[in-house]
């Protein structure tokens, strides 16, 4: 039996690593993986936040990555659950925020069950963050009042409604999970009559492999495509994204062909 496993009140905190970059972690969740007895971490962490936690906690991957579906999410509940009734101090390591498109509020609820009590700390989402680290504010004076923050691919596996209706607004719309379905997302943009309308996509935001790439609802999917844009990636529609430098350079080289 490991030495960890006397006495310890079961307690989980779920808690946001940020988009990528290990130093986007909050002090808060430092502090909270210095006192880790166990952490589970997701697939989109860094793995070199776990040398905050102590060596001698048990350290889990509990990654689901698309196609493998290495752990569900009822089997991480139950992991969960198991792990702080034996050993204590749980901490949920989950990618950006724990409560966008992070399942954050299952685990949660399923703690409560159990009447383990849990602590959120936030972590810097990649739906605000990756753009804002691209220099693309989300809303900016005159150009954008408010943000949409859309799943391309609902738990059905279709397109969100949503996003035809954003498409509609002069709102950013930053779409998560949605690089496989850029294709039909650009026709729905289209159908608004949104043909120019700037857009960028970036992939591993935050991380020293990080890819951006800009254009319009018309030319980003080529552009995707030549550019061999790979997963994780958000998408970024809106006219925030001519704010973006290469946009201008952009703007330039259109302007001498034409
Ligand atoms: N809770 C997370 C999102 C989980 S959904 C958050 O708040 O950031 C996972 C999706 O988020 C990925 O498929 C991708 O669309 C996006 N994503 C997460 N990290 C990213 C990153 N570093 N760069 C680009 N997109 C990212």
């Amino acid at each position: 039996m490991r030495d960890q496993k006397i006495n310890k009140e079961p307690k989980i905190t779920l808690l946001g690593a940020g988009p990528g970059d290990p130093e986007l972690l909050t002090l808060k969740g430092v502090k909270a993986l210095q006192t880790a007895d166990v952490v589970l971490y997701d697939a989109l962490i860094c793995e070199a936040l776990l040398a905050y936690a102590p060596a001698n906690a048990i350290k889990v991957y509990v990654g689901k990555r698309s196609g493998e579906h290495s752990f569900s999410q009822d089997a991480i509940n139950k992991l969960m659950i198991d792990y702080a009734l034996n050993y204590g101090h749980v901490v949920r390591l989950k990618g950006g925020d724990p409560f966008v498109f992070g399942r954050g509020y299952e685990e949660l609820d399923y703690a409560a069950s159990y009447n383990i009590p849990v602590n959120v700390i936030p972590g810097i989402s990649s739906s605000i963050g990756v753009p804002g680290l691209q220099q693309i504010p989300v809303t900016h004076r005159g150009l954008s009042e408010s943000f949409w923050v859309i799943t391309g691919m609902t738990s059905s596996g279709e397109i969100s409604e949503d996003i035809y209706q954003a498409a509609n607004s002069k709102a950013t719309v930053i779409i998560l999970m949605g690089l496989k379905k850029l294709p039909e997302i650009v026709e729905i943009f289209k159908t608004s009559g949104k043909h120019n309308l700037p857009a960028a996509v970036v992939q591993n935001g935050s991380s020293e492999d990080e890819k951006l790439v800009v254009g319009t609802v018309d030319s980003i999917y080529d552009i995707v495509k030549r550019e061999k844009i790979e997963a994780p990636a958000l998408l970024i529609f809106g006219e925030v994204v001519s704010l973006h430098p290469s946009f201008k350079s952009l703007i330039k080289q259109y302007a001498s062909i034409a």
